[in-house]
């Protein structure tokens, strides 16, 4: 079971979880001159600074900060993925300590372990379309936090998400009356999954579709904090959930909050 790996001393990133509504999220922009435990970000030439070893670091708050730097490192195509050689792969022959998990889409522009820069052994990460989970998928996510001490679980959404999409226009085509079989590109369960991110968007300005991508992270993140395998590590301060989009353009990792 779970020992005390942590100090109680480690700063929560989320607080006051409870309101998911897309109208609260706080979109906090990544600088790319932060002035945070980074240094080492995209001001300078990043390749010329090693990555920080993620196996080394403790809290989540460090791995999270660890991962902006690699993500920092990837949109300015300055990557050095760190812990892809021999060595690192042998080391891990008797046992894994992932520093974080990550539950993300499908999509083939949005591998974690690129977009963060991070090496094998580092990461322990699920994809589903549009990172939709039912109680299996949640097993899997739930099992780096909750059975090797992860302390640090990321609910990655992403620009121009096709799922999303296309749950989007299938619902709205239900809205209007149409024929959903219009859409049937729309995965039936995935569609299902995702209607409450459609509905909790709707109330939102701007584009539909960005908003549904912000609500089904901020769900996914409140209902992972709730999950049975994950809700007393996450109050006991074992397990922090943070809730990002990463945008294709950019390459960037921004973190929201509901
Ligand atoms: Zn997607």
């Amino acid at each position: 079971m779970k020992s005390l790996h942590f100090s109680g001393d480690r700063r929560k990133l989320l607080t006051g979880a409870g309101a998911i509504g897309v109208g609260s999220a706080l979109v906090l922009a990544l600088d790319a001159c932060s002035t945070d435990s980074g240094g080492a970000a995209a001001s300078e030439t990043a390749s010329a600074a090693p990555a920080t070893d993620l196996k080394d670091l403790e809290t989540a708050e460090e791995i999270w900060d660890a991962l902006l730097e690699g993500n920092q490192r990837w949109a300015a195509g300055e990557s050095v993925h760190p812990g892809t050689d021999v060595e690192t792969r042998e080391s891990l022959v008797e046992g894994q300590e992932p520093r974080a998990a990550v539950f993300t889409c499908i999509d083939s522009r949005v591998g974690p372990e690129l977009v963060f820069d991070t090496g094998v052994g580092d990461l322990m990460v699920t994809r589903t379309a549009a990172n939709t989970f039912d109680p299996l998928v949640s097993e899997s996510v739930s099992y780096g936090p909750a059975a090797l001490e992860a302390p640090l679980l990321v609910v990655l959404g992403h620009q121009k998400c096709g799922a999303v999409t296309a749950a989007h226009d299938a619902l709205a085509a239900a809205d209007a009356g149409e024929e959903v079989e219009e859409h049937e590109y729309a995965l039936p369960e995935v569609v299902a999954a995702l209607t409450p991110a459609y509905e909790a968007a709707k109330a939102e300005s701007g584009d539909p579709i960005d908003a549904m991508i912000a609500a089904n992270v901020l769900l996914t993140v409140q209902a992972l904090k709730e999950h049975p395998n994950l809700a007393e590590l996450v109050a006991d301060g074992e397990l922090t959930v943070v809730g990002a989009v990463y945008s294709l353009e950019t390459g960037l990792v921004t973190e929201i909050e509901g």
